[in-house]
């Protein structure tokens, strides 16, 4: 989908979001990842190389939350998703 030759380059295994994985209503699909970068790309909000940024640093500090449309069926989920930025320990 970002067209990644390298996939070592990514090494996220996972993420914490501010609520659960949320079910589609349209297909029955679990919200996730692919989703927000699906929505991303879809919606001319960011380009590649700011979502590759974002998979492979993670979230801008200051990422607001997102609506994510279903990559499966695009069908638009109930409120807003958040990604919180991993805390350096
Ligand atoms: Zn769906």
């Amino acid at each position: 989908m970002l067209d990644v030759e390298d996939k070592s380059l990514l090494t996220l295994r996972g993420n914490r979001m501010m609520r659960e994985r949320a079910t589609c209503s349209g297909c029955g699909k679990h919200s996730g990842l692919d989703d927000l970068v699906h929505n991303a790309l879809y919606a001319g909000i960011h380009g590649k190389a700011f979502m590759l940024d974002v998979l492979v640093h993670g979230p801008k500090a200051d990422s607001p939350g997102h609506e994510i449309t279903c990559s499966g069926c695009g069908f638009v989920h109930d409120g807003l998703f958040l990604w919180i930025p991993s805390l350096p320990w």
